[in-house]
């Protein structure tokens, strides 16, 4: 189908698309406009990674829209929301509105409602429908991207029961649900009343294979050599064959810190591979990611990144990750080693993909597990770059024949397996079901039930009885901690809100977080001086927190800072013989990071103290803001007088300073690090400041003009202006020999990695 001939999008898209390159429709793409969904009708669409997907819910949107309605683009991961918004804020050229809203949870998003297109994550439309977003109530369209993800155990749920709220606000509204290719895609449509447009063709062809020995064996029954030279593994082997033909790969593996070795590995395998003028962009690319951050992870990637080589994973600053793929797609890169971030959704195609582990450690068995087929599928869709590669491979690592067998049976002849609805899950529940009542979407049992109907869960449970039984008792433990108040009636139990119920609800928090916030906040309203410790450790206790796991040698550490601290930790502890107790210790761990964090400790230190990443310091940071603002919304509401000591608590640790910088590290342009230099040159508050003597300013901030004037604006001086000031010489700078100022502006940076990415 020519683009010319889509019926029902607005007239300027066919132009557009053409300087996109995009002339004629996919096939995918031709059936779904074949089952109306440029007319409004509601489809899944479950084809394969990059088969034009976003076309089609970009045709179903802009349809919409030029109907005079608004859609919405709920995206798994806010990673994805950055992406999608530069994808459609091309829109904005021809008068349509684009919003992103991926922030703070407790707001209604207001100014979202003169948009046209919005782009945001489930959780947060699951927050603005409690939060009661009357623009909800206008939306014509949602698409839900990565439909599949109502899969995943940790936020599939959010996804499945806020596409099932916005069906039942407005049962008119268009249903786009897009889909790697599944099991059981019909089942999906089923639950969405949804058309099906169910694909498996790709624009490129894909070959997927095993290389074991010298050979690659691929699926048609050919096989090629690939010989492994004495100095390198299968993977450099591969990667190196690629390189002679031109190509570059992308390598799948199972965690950070093996995505990271292999960076280094295979740089020495790209090396030999670059032009002159290659290495010389690639220095550039290197300079760009050290400024990011100062962290031995950003020395590592450039280290990586000169060679040809780079890593990927949730732990990078998100200006790491946009580099990375940036110069992947620029083909300066010659290969990436990634976690399966990647995978999901970020448009970075390669001749080859490498899928090396196929095997992660699974905490909730304590072992390896194999991966999902959908998974490995997944990336393996990486492969081929249309219009730039002949063809696309993916290829997994065999080290025996009958791994190679196995292999062949697992993951290439097998079809993905169908997607579970995990709603039953009952911290998931426990969310869903206050939220419910607390929104009036249900009043009564019954209610609640129907309701419950509509989702996928009800669909693929037989057991019906099985539904109402994990209903009652997720009732009965909102019940029992006052957040619901039920009341039988001679029809059925009526159910309400209670305000703290309501409450909870608008935060966004975890029933069960906010029984044991409240919990402590009375246990630290009964002292003198809660700590910043103490008011950590008990954010970190809650089930929103991702913990740090102990390590070997942790256990002891952590008992024993228990014992020392013990004072300051908040609520009834478990005794060292308890389960309980290494949560206990793994919310320590996480509290010290934070205190670390709070009392201005280097980012490079606390990153190796800690086994983490930068981008892992930003995502506790950032869960440990929301959690600690939620604690002072609770604090009011109960009339507890620890508000102050949690407010301190929750600013310290979003700036990364001592309470002494807090007022000051609130400036715009100034982080941690440039407070505490301005203070110790005497320069105290945000005051002083706005009057300060522009030569100490100057010094402080080590003769950055550019950033004195920049700060001293934002603080409101009357005159910025460096011109002609010299920085004072008596102004000792500390720590001269620091060179980047590079990560003052990551301390509020909105960085993404805080939602369980991998
Ligand atoms: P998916 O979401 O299915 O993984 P995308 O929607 O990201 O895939 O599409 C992959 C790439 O294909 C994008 O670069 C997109 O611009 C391009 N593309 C989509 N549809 C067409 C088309 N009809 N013709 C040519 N290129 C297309």
């Amino acid at each position: 189908m020519d683009v010319a001939d889509i019926p029902g999008v607005p007239e300027w898209l066919p132009d557009h698309l053409r300087g996109e390159g995009i002339e004629e429709l996919y096939p995918p793409q031709v059936a779904a406009v074949e089952r109306g969904v440029t007319g409004g009708e509601s489809l899944v669409a479950s084809v394969p990674t990059a088969s034009g997907k976003t076309l089609v819910a970009a045709m179903a949107m802009l349809a919409s829209v030029e109907r005079g309605g608004k859609a919405l683009y709920i995206v798994p991961l806010r990673a994805l929301a950055s992406e999608k918004r530069a994808e459609f804020e091309e829109y904005e050229a021809y008068g349509v509105d684009v919003g992103v809203s991926t922030g703070n949870y407790e707001s209604d998003g207001g100014w979202l409602a003169d948009k046209d297109v919005i782009v945001a994550t489930s959780e947060k439309v699951d927050s603005l429908v409690r939060n009661d977003a009357a623009w909800l109530d206008d939306l014509t369209c949602v698409v839900a991207d990565e439909v599949h993800l109502v899969d995943d155990a940790e936020r599939g749920p959010t996804l499945e029961v806020t596409l099932a709220k916005l069906r039942s606000l407005n049962p008119g509204l268009q249903t786009v649900a897009l889909s790697a290719t599944i099991g059981n895609a019909e089942e999906l449509a089923a639950w969405l009343d949804a058309d099906l447009v169910d694909s498996t063709w790709r624009p490129i062809e894909l070959q997927k294979g095993v290389h074991y020995g010298d050979a690659l064996h691929l699926e048609d029954g050919s096989q090629t050599r690939v010989p492994v030279r004495n100095n390198e593994d299968q993977t450099a082997a591969i990667v190196r064959d690629t390189l002679e033909d031109g190509g570059s790969s992308l390598v799948f593996v199972n965690s950070r810190r093996n995505a990271e070795a292999a960076a280094r590995r295979l740089a020495t395998t790209t090396a030999d591979f670059l032009a002159p003028e290659e290495r010389d962009r690639l220095a550039a690319v290197a300079a760009d990611i050290r400024d990011v951050s100062d962290t031995d992870t950003s020395d590592d990637l450039a280290d990586a990144v000169e060679k040809g080589a780079a890593f990927h994973h949730a732990g990078l600053a998100r200006d790491h990750r946009s580099l990375v793929e940036d110069a992947f797609r620029e083909r300066l890169l010659k290969v990436v080693s990634a976690t399966p971030t990647l995978a999901a959704g970020v448009n970075t195609p390669s001749r080859r993909v490498v899928v090396r582990d196929w095997r992660r450690y699974d905490g909730s068995v304590g072992g390896m597990q194999p991966l999902s087929v959908l998974e490995v599928h997944q990336m393996m869709g990486r492969a081929g770059r249309p219009g730039l590669d002949p063809y696309g491979e993916a290829l997994l690592v065999a080290s025996s024949h009958d791994e190679l067998d196995e292999l062949f049976e697992r993951y290439v002849w097998a079809d993905p397996e169908p997607v579970r609805s995990k709603l039953a899950a009952e911290p998931a529940l426990r969310t869903h079901i206050l939220a419910t009542v607390a929104s009036g979407f249900a009043r009564s049992r019954s209610g609640l039930l129907e309701f419950l109907e509509g989702t996928l869960y009800a669909i693929q449970t037989v057991e019906r009885d099985q539904l109402a039984a994990v209903t009652d008792r997720v009732i009965d433990y909102l019940d029992t901690n006052g957040f619901l108040d039920r009341e039988a009636d001679g029809e059925g139990v009526e159910l309400a809100a209670t305000t703290l119920g309501h409450t909870v609800s608008r935060l966004y928090l975890d029933p069960m977080s906010a029984a044991t916030i409240l919990d402590g906040l009375e246990d630290a309203a009964d002292r003198e001086d809660p700590t910043a410790l103490g008011l950590y450790h008990l954010v970190a206790r809650t089930p929103d927190m991702y913990e740090l796991y102990l390590r070997s040698g942790d256990r002891e550490e952590y008992t024993m800072l228990a014992y020392e601290r013990e004072e300051e930790l908040l609520g009834a502890a478990p005794s060292e013989f308890e389960e309980a107790f290494e949560d206990w210790l793994s919310a320590l761990k996480t509290a010290r990071l934070l205190e670390d964090w709070a009392s201005e400790r280097d980012e490079d230190e606390i990153t190796d103290t800690y086994g983490v990443g930068p981008g892992d310091i930003r995502g506790k940071v950032d869960t440990a803001q929301w959690l600690l603002g939620a604690a002072e919304s609770l604090a009011a509401e109960l009339g507890l007088g620890v508000g102050p000591a949690v407010r301190e608590a929750r600013i310290r640790v979003e700036h990364g300073v001592e309470s002494e910088l807090i007022d000051l590290a609130g400036v715009r342009g100034v982080g941690r690090k440039r407070a505490r230099r301005l203070f110790e040159a005497g320069v105290e508050t945000r005051a002083d400041l706005r009057e300060a003597d522009k030569s100490v300013v100057l010094a402080a901030l080590r003769g950055r003009a550019k950033t004195a004037e920049t700060v001293l604006e934002n603080a409101g001086h009357r005159d910025p202006s460096m011109a002609d000031v010299d920085p004072d010489e008596d102004v000792s700078v500390a720590d001269p020999d620091r060179a980047a100022d590079g990560d003052e502006d990551q301390t509020t940076a909105d960085d993404q990695s805080s939602l369980g990415e991998f």
